[in-house]
């Protein structure tokens, strides 16, 4: 071989070592998880400040996490729920903006989804060993709840009580909304691609770098299956979207041989028991899924395919 011919196969593989380390720095992976929200968290993110990105998404999903947690007693949503009738409870906007869209998720759905339904639900104890409340205990509890009972001042930032003893728990939306977040976050980092996955409620956006075509393909894990276990004939390919499912395995006890899970019908206070264990919606957004997954398990098939559509979702029940 002469100079000229070493010299472009040297030209060459420097190019070709260029584009490798390129495609592999471009392609960089980096998978993130947190126990938070009641769930594991998990965050994988492509791009060149994965890492980084990953860890400043799930330190913002800890942020709304530690203001949405009821059980803490220094949380904003224990605030609101200590105070009194006519006290004006300043909000975040992080709670405002949640508040905003659960409102009129409550008003499109007709009460199905209500977050006042907390009293209620802590009857239940779902998230301790679960008991059956009495019928009396039920009507009292209900008597609590009603989106009525609050004065919600968004562009203020302000909450309050028409009456003592409401409460609210946003058990059915915080995750969304965390989801939501730490997209942004990963989006502010320059993140080429990810995958966002809190307990169910999933959202991907940008290119996956293990597909040919760039998409996204999101299993609905099959009810009462182990967990990651999906329904192989029900992937919803995405290049964008939230995938938010609400199904009755997930928090669920058992009393002589009955089950009750943790999606309540804000008309009957009980478990809303359907023909279907899980309802999956694709939107846009986390918070705006979360929410309707939700709505629409208590609406039944055909109102809630009917809400997911004026609120431009696609529904899947299963
Ligand atoms: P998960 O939290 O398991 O993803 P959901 O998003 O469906 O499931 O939320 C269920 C949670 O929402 C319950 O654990 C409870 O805290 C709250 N919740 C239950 N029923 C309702 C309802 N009708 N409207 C609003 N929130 C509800
Ligand atoms: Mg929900």
């Amino acid at each position: 071989m002469n100079k000229l011919r070493w010299g472009i196969l040297a030209v060459v593989l420097v190019v070709c070592a260029a584009l490798f380390f390129g495609f592999v720095l471009h392609n960089e992976e980096y998978t993130g998880q947190e126990f938070m929200f009641d769930t594991l968290c998990s965050i994988t993110a492509y791009g060149d400040e994965a890492q980084n990105a990953v860890e400043a998404a799930l330190e913002r999903a800890r942020e709304i996490h530690s203001i949405t947690n009821g059980f803490s007693g220094d949380s904003e949503v224990s605030g609101i729920n200590s105070a009194k009738a006519g006290e004006k409870v300043k909000i975040s906007r992080d709670i405002a903006k949640i508040l905003q869209t659960a409102r009129k998720v409550e008003t499109a759905s007709n009460g199905a989804f209500d977050v006042s339904i907390a009293s209620v639900v802590r009857l239940w104890n779902f998230d301790g060993e679960g008991r059956v409340p009495s019928e009396k205990e039920i009507a009292e509890a209900l008597s609590r709840s009603g989106g009525e009972k609050f004065i919600m001042d968004f562009d203020e930032g302000l909450v309050i009580k028409k009456e003592d003893g409401i409460l609210i728990d946003l058990g059915g939306v915080a995750k969304g909304y965390a989801a939501d977040e730490a997209v942004k976050v990963l989006k502010e980092h320059g993140v080429q691609g990810a995958i966002v996955d809190f307990g169910g409620n999933i959202l991907c956006f940008g290119k996956n770098p293990n597909s040919d075509d760039g998409l996204w393909r999101v299993g609905v894990q099959k009810p009462f299956a182990p967990l990651g276990e999906v329904d192989e004939e029900n992937i919803i390919e995405v290049s964008e979207a939230a995938v938010v499912t609400s199904g009755t395995y997930q928090r669920y006890f058992e009393k002589n041989g009955e089950k009750y899970h943790h999606i309540i019908d804000t008309a009957t206070g009980y478990p809303a028991n359907r023909e279907y264990s899980s309802v999956t919606v694709v939107a846009e957004n986390g918070l705006v899924a979360d929410c309707l997954s939700t709505a629409c398990f208590v609406l039944g098939k055909e109102k809630g395919t009917e809400l997911a559509k004026s609120f431009g979702a696609e529904i899947f029940f299963k």
